[in-house]
């Protein structure tokens, strides 16, 4: 595990600045939600957390390492997709382990792994079984999963439970939470939804228009507001 230092990363698409000059630290084992408005530029910067995409200008480390020009395979960080991309005619099992099959791991450790993982995340009697025959939650589950495998030094997840209906998402954010309590790994979470801001956050980064507003605990930013845009997004009174 480590902590992630982001250091004044400036995005452009042609004249269209979409982050303008985003710096954050997160410390070990810190669950951050990063929450803002559709086009806020949540997604552009995660991406450029996992290696995706490229800054315009900025520096990014994970631990002490530099990783600005690392490759995305190179970063230790998984990241956990809305749309779980489960390839449908591969079992659970191999979709778990696909990853570190393709990084040459021996079948061994990916079996020792998957198994781990699936015990974890209660998909164990899911194992054979074919990505059409899971539910939405269960899907989710086993996105989660090929993330842990990887054993990463930080979870980057985008909107992960915005597929789900409103009922399973509420479950699956105390999931998600047991899940860290339980694995202590580096998050940052993604969401448009500032219920999910509020109930899953060890602290909370609210963005507007490619810019941070506030980065406060969730009672802070609901007892003290940095502005009214922050107020009016968390539904705060003051
Ligand atoms: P969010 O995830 O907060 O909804 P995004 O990071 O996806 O926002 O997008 C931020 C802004 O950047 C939006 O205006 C979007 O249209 C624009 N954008 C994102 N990706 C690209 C791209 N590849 N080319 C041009 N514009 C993009
Ligand atoms: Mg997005």
């Amino acid at each position: 595990m480590a902590g992630i230092r982001i250091e004044n990363v400036r995005k452009s698409f042609g004249v269209l600045e979409v982050l303008k000059g985003f710096s954050l630290d997160v410390a070990d084992g810190e669950f951050v939600v990063l929450v803002g408005p559709s086009g806020c530029g949540k997604s552009t910067m995660l991406k450029i957390l996992a290696g995706l995409d490229d800054a315009t200008s900025g520096q990014i480390l994970i631990g002490d390492r530099e990783v600005t020009d690392v490759a995305p395979g190179d970063r230790d960080v998984a990241m956990v997709f809305q749309n779980y991309a489960l390839y449908p005619h591969l079992t659970v099992a191999r979709n778990m382990g696909f990853g570190l099959k393709m990084r040459g791991m021996g079948r061994a450790e990916i079996d020792r792994r998957v198994r781990e993982a699936a015990r974890i995340l209660d998909v164990e009697h899911l194992l054979d079984r074919r990505p059409k025959q899971l539910s939405g939650g269960q899907r989710q589950r086993v996105a989660l999963g090929r993330a842990i495998v990887r054993e990463p030094q930080a979870f980057l997840m985008d909107e992960p439970l915005s597929n789900l209906d409103a009922k399973l998402r509420v479950h699956m954010r105390a999931e998600i939470g047991a899940l860290h309590k339980r694995l202590g790994v580096t998050t940052i979470y993604v969401t448009h939804d500032q219920i999910e801001a509020m109930t899953m956050a060890d602290r909370i980064v609210i963005m507007r228009d490619g810019a941070i507003q506030q980065i406060a605990d969730p009672d802070t930013m609901f007892q003290h507001p940095a502005n009214l845009f922050v107020a009016g997004f968390i539904g705060s009174p003051g």
